[in-house]
């Protein structure tokens, strides 16, 4: 037989508070919407999931740079996923 007592803990969980725009670094206000931008590449086999990276990006502006940043990037196999998506 086994006997519990009760012990208060404490514990905290994330709370989203601000969200920054990957290429500009401004602050993306709430409730605006923003792009939730993923690249990534299949070079790699098993280990492409290394590649991928997220981006959240506040403009058509800064969505424009990361777009030409992904033309320039070199990988065979390359691939970009853009949302939009509200803050
Ligand atoms: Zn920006």
């Amino acid at each position: 037989m086994k006997k519990y007592d009760k012990e208060e803990v404490t514990c905290f969980k994330e709370i989203l508070v601000e969200t920054t725009c990957d290429l500009c670094k401004q602050e993306i206000p709430t409730d605006s919407y923003y792009y939730e931008v993923i690249t990534g590449h299949n070079d790699w086999g098993h280990d492409s999931v290394d590649s991928i990276e997220k981006f959240d990006i506040c403009s058509d502006e800064c969505l424009k740079k990361k777009f030409n940043e992904y033309l320039e990037e070199s990988s065979k196999t390359k691939y970009i996923e853009i949302e939009k998506s509200q803050n």
